[in-house]
């Protein structure tokens, strides 16, 4: 037996797991502590009870002769595939229900998408950027690129004047940094993808936080990008499905991934339970409101972050389209990581865990309770006038 040489290449500690390891050693050694998580990207808020009311309708249906429903499509029920094609209606984008696949999530729809594609393509990848897209990479054996985002892009990768790629990977808004593509800036990825022949892979699991024009929420708003991009959507943080497991991924009929990935389905999934689609759908229709409450809950805390992030002239990015905070601490992130933990009892997500161009980075998220957010920013103040003081002095600084 031969074993995928490819694991050793990856980072022995995966970022979260790190995270975990930190305050667990923390709360054993300061056991009575109250700890407060910014960090790590689970959603708090409890489901609505329109799903909730989906799922026992469809648990009771499965129990009759009518109801009952055995292995389902491979890509999804018609009922939840139509109940996509209108969300994207509803802003004014057209696409077939042919052309959307339901998943078990966008990260598993991101990750095995790979199995469509040969292994000597050149993978383009923001630095930084959500990490399974590397990963992923890595574990196959693929060639990999990185754009830089940084401070002077506005954590924006933007296509490379020289340089090819056959596969590119964006997430917009972006996990880490918040920060989404406008039209203009997204119509450049897809001239690139265009002009080099490309694939884009867009992740667009946080949509749901644009809410106004000056942000692009589907990559099908572009002209071009029939012809060069696949969608990956996710019900995760849209509808508080972190643990229930639903998402969506739209290929144009027009490309062959459409039917390949159809194929690729076919052969190693079985499809997302009945149950969970029916809840799915219930948040893209009656229950739609409930998912943008939720949202909005979530937007009330980064706003809550942000503001005092501007009273303190912090800089950072996101928190307006992304439940994302993006700041800079100008030092080491973990070193900082390790500091906001020790000093005001709050854990954070080290930039330099999302890509080299993160380090001196950190990311909070907005997904705890807006009780704890502000208990979080309360302590943030005087702890963040004490780290200004001792910076220069105490800490490896990044510029
Ligand atoms: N894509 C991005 C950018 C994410 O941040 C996450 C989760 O944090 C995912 C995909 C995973 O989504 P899902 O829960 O649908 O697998």
């Amino acid at each position: 037996m031969k074993l995928n040489k490819n694991f050793k290449n990856l980072k022995e500690n995966y970022l979260f797991a790190e995270v975990s390891r930190r305050v667990e050693a923390y709360s054993s050694a300061f056991p009575n502590s109250d700890i407060i998580s910014l960090g790590i990207g689970d959603v708090t808020i409890p489901l609505s009870l329109k799903a909730v009311d989906a799922c026992k309708d469809a648990a009771i249906g499965l129990s009759t002769k009518s109801g009952f429903r055995g292995y389902g499509p491979y890509d999804g029920y018609a009922f939840l595939k139509n109940a996509v094609v209108d969300y994207y209606k509803m802003r004014g984008v057209e696409i077939h229900a042919d052309e959307v696949f339901v998943t078990d999530g966008a990260k598993n729809g991101i990750g095995n998408f790979l199995d469509l594609f040969d292994s000597d393509n050149t993978v383009m990848i923001p630095d930084p950027v959500y990490p399974a897209y590397v990963d992923a990479n890595i574990l196959a054996g693929n060639k990999i690129v990185y754009v830089n985002a940084t401070e002077e892009n506005e954590f924006l990768a933007m296509p490379p004047k020289k340089g090819k790629a056959d596969i590119i990977y964006l997430c917009s808004p972006n996990n880490p940094t918040g920060a989404a593509y406008n039209k203009e800036q997204l119509k450049q990825w897809v001239d690139f993808a265009l002009e080099n022949d490309a694939v884009i892979l867009y992740d667009a699991a946080y949509e749901a936080y644009i809410d106004d024009k000056s942000a692009v929420r589907s990559i099908f708003e572009i002209t071009g990008a029939r012809d060069c991009a696949v969608e990956f959507c996710s019900f995760s943080k849209m509808a508080g499905f972190t643990g229930v497991r639903c998402g969506w991924t739209v290929i144009p009929m027009a490309s062959p991934l459409n039917r390949m990935w159809l194929h690729r389905q076919a052969i190693k999934f079985n499809g997302t339970s009945y149950v969970v689609q029916k809840m799915a759908e219930s948040m893209l229709r009656g229950g739609y409101e409930d998912s943008k409450k939720m949202v909005a809950a979530y937007k009330k805390n980064a706003k809550i972050i942000t503001d005092k992030f501007d009273a303190l002239g912090i800089k950072y990015t996101g928190g307006i389209h992304a439940p994302y905070i993006w700041f800079n601490c100008g030092v080491d992130s973990w070193e900082f990581f390790d500091y906001l933990l020790k000093k005001a009892r709050i854990v954070c997500t080290p930039g330099s865990g999302f890509g080299k161009n993160g380090n001196g980075w950190v990311r909070l998220t907005s997904f705890n309770s807006q009780e704890r957010t502000e208990e979080a920013i309360k302590r943030f103040e005087p702890f963040w006038k004490e780290f200004i003081d001792v910076r220069d002095k105490l800490f490896t600084a990044v510029r």
